[in-house]
């Protein structure tokens, strides 16, 4: 029998459920989130409900992710609605905890994936993946997963992640989800709901980039200077977006590459008013 829908607030419950669940012999497979949930949270729900026998949706906005000047408190919230969306696309249990939950007084120890986290998101957002990896293995911690999904569309995050598990032994296998667009090319986000009619129309220009990169790229282009100049130009068109960085980096180190003679993935952060996006194409 189908055991009913349970939400956990409290770690500790969430903690002897799952090893209630392990002992029973049931594959775990964890979807961390910060909720506002969309198609692409969904996508990576049905990926984890194909492969598990218990899907745990994790929802947590976690604080120490987010800078000083960024959007933590105005995050979209929408916790009963994400629930009614993730219950239908397969979860068996919500984990949802409160700041004050996962960060007990005196918590003062941090994961740092030391070079991978150094560039691109990481250059702008100095902190955010000591505040993810260490998030994500605590949330590792209380759910047990055998398995663990994750969007490619934050490509920089699951290569720290994969990283992460591999490094530190975690018995967790790590899956990624390409990343789910709307029709028109833009990559779904929980911060596209801060965009304007106009905005929306000039986000456009990030999925643009990458498609006139990825042309040029199969044409034969290889010089990582001309594949950023081919995607940079669409945005630079569009005079509402601003370009916080593209580059071309290793796909799996993400370090500096001159000439794409392996797989390499293309990354960009551009503020379309005062909300950052980030999309990306790996070229191979
Ligand atoms: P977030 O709630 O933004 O922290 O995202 C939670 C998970 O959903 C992460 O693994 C993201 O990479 C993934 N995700 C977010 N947007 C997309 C998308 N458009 N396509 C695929 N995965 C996504």
């Amino acid at each position: 029998m189908k055991s009913p829908f349970e939400i956990f607030r409290d770690p500790a419950a969430m903690r002897a459920r799952a090893e209630d669940l392990r002992r029973d012999g049931r594959k775990i497979a964890v979807v961390p989130t910060m909720g506002a949930l969309h198609e692409g949270h969904l996508t990576l729900v049905r990926h984890a409900r194909a492969r598990a026998d218990v899907v745990i949706l994790t929802i947590f906005v976690n604080p120490t992710q987010f800078g000083p000047k960024e959007d933590l408190s105005r995050y979209p919230r929408d916790e009963e609605g994400d629930l009614a969306k993730a219950r239908p696309a397969g979860i068996d249990l919500a984990f949802c905890p409160s700041a004050e939950a996962m960060y007990v007084p005196g918590s003062q120890t941090f994961i740092e994936v030391r070079e991978l986290q150094q560039p691109l998101e990481g250059a702008s957002r100095p902190g955010h993946f000591a505040g993810v990896a260490t998030i994500v293995s605590k949330l590792f911690h209380i759910t047990k997963p055998h398995l663990a999904v994750f969007g490619e569309k934050d490509y920089q995050q699951l290569a720290i992640i994969r990283r992460m598990v591999r490094d530190l032994d975690f018995d967790i296998e790590i899956q990624g989800v390409p990343i789910v667009r709307e029709v028109d090319g833009l990559a779904l986000s929980s911060r596209n709901v801060y965009l304007s009619p106009e905005q929306r129309v000039a986000a456009l220009s990030l999925s643009r980039g990458l498609a006139a990169a990825a042309a040029a790229f199969e044409a034969g282009e290889r010089s990582s200077a001309a594949l950023v100049a081919a995607a940079r130009a669409p945005i630079e068109a569009e005079p509402l977006a601003r370009i916080d960085y593209v580059e071309l980096r290793d796909a799996d180190e993400l370090t500096t590459v001159e000439r794409v003679e392996r797989r390499a993935v293309l990354a960009l952060a551009v503020f379309v008013g005062a909300t950052r996006l980030i999309d990306n194409r790996v070229l191979a």
